[in-house]
């Protein structure tokens, strides 16, 4: 049986053109950046191109890019650093309520030292509000983090307007761009961010490499401690082949981009739609337009999503629920739950992310199997009997 991946927001395969890049640095040009003979400039020279890649891509210059061990690190070290460096100045940060739990956690973690965190609420979208922004800033806030788009819902916040509001007094203004990057337009000037976190393996990249923007003049303190690498900013001996991958995935992804993009849309939307009309008590979570071309976030009531996706998985689909259970007590999701979800719709969530091989006989063999996996489903529920 042929498999069919529809869970690229959780990870995409790496691109044969990334391997191909990659592989000379694990074996001939295998030297380490900081030694000054030959084999350590050959890997110098491709660590700073793929940093001139990574910075294309997104409109910054290429001394504004930190390569780090993955999205969530890129986060901490956001989060992290400003609240290190900026202590002295306040102890405040605002965030949303529907973050990455690398932002998170983070933010836990500095609650227990001190700092305060305000979570914003978002609406029935998973939109943030940029005046409730405006309205959360004390003469204490040092940070504004904010992701670009949300992994779950697929909805993309107002980052210009808060970046707006974040210059206009002066506050540092991150946003974890893991879901965006090499899938959206991005301009850190536009965007007026600060800081911007990007994840290699959202981008037809290796796992376990990232990259966080740094803005020129913006003060951070490193919290990995040691070498001089990354000018200071994040020491350890670079990831030489990872940090190949995550350039080239990033120079395919500025020339590919626009018209993966248009596809992408075409599918996502002909999904939408195949399971809106074709499934009773169905709903699309996240916004209908300002949302990741990829992405697909539906209830289907009176069915648990978890059953969903087993059952899908037998017929060679791999999916994802909305309420990616993270505990044993099988919390719904955060995202889902902030956006005014009850609980028992929540776990009747499911996430499709498309990507670069979705082809239209994907969509439809979806469309095709997945009434039948709920009629099947719901002919068994109980919840299902009280509603008709
Ligand atoms: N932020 C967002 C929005 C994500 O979706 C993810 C990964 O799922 C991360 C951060 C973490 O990135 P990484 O897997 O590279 O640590």
């Amino acid at each position: 049986m042929n498999r069919i991946y529809l869970d690229y927001a959780a990870t995409t395969p790496t691109h044969p053109d990334v391997i191909k890049a990659m592989l000379p640095y694990f074996n001939e040009s295998f030297g380490n950046p900081s030694s000054i003979h030959s084999y350590g400039q050959e890997a110098r020279d491709a660590v700073e191109r793929s940093r001139n890649k990574v910075a294309s891509l997104i409109g910054a210059k290429s001394e504004e890019i930190v390569f780090t061990g993955s999205g969530t690190e890129a986060d901490n070290l956001a989060l992290q650093g400003v609240a290190i460096s900026l202590h002295g100045k306040g102890n405040h940060i605002i965030t949303s309520s529907i973050e990455h739990h690398a932002v998170l956690e983070t933010c836990k973690f500095l609650g227990k030292q001190g700092f305060s965190i305000t979570y914003l609420p978002v609406d029935g979208f998973g939109l943030v509000d940029p005046q409730d922004v405006k309205k959360a800033i004390t003469k204490k806030t040092i940070l504004i983090t904010i992701m670009h788009a949300n992994n779950e819902c697929g909805t993309i916040e107002p980052i210009t307007e808060i970046g707006e509001i974040a210059g206009e007094v002066g506050i540092y203004f991150h946003t974890d761009a893991v879901q965006t990057v090499g899938h959206v337009p991005i301009n850190v000037n536009k965007m007026k961010v600060n800081l911007l976190s990007i994840s290699a393996h959202k981008l037809y990249g290796p796992k376990g490499i990232g990259a966080l923007y740094i803005r020129r003049g913006t003060r951070i303190s490193p919290f990995m401690h040691g070498g001089g690498q990354e000018r200071g900013r994040r020491a350890g001996t670079e990831n030489v082949p990872g940090i190949v991958g995550l350039g080239t995935a990033a120079e395919i992804a500025e020339r590919e981009m626009p018209e993966e993009a248009r596809n992408l849309t075409a599918l996502r939307n002909q999904l939408i739609e195949g399971i809106l009309t074709g499934i009773e008590y169905t709903q699309l979570n996240g916004h209908p337009v300002t949302r990741l071309p990829n992405n697909v976030n539906v209830t289907i009531n009176y069915v648990e999503g978890e059953s969903v996706l087993l059952n899908l998985d037998l017929d060679g689909i791999c999916a994802s629920t909305g309420s990616a259970c993270s505990s044993e007590e099988q919390e719904p999701s955060h995202v889902l739950v902030a956006m005014g979800l009850p609980h028992l719709q929540a776990h009747s969530s499911l996430r499709f992310t498309l990507g670069k091989w979705t082809t239209d006989q994907d969509v439809d063999r979806v469309l095709n199997v997945l009434p039948g996996i709920v009629a099947k489903l719901r002919a068994m529920s109980p919840l299902m009997k009280t509603a008709n």
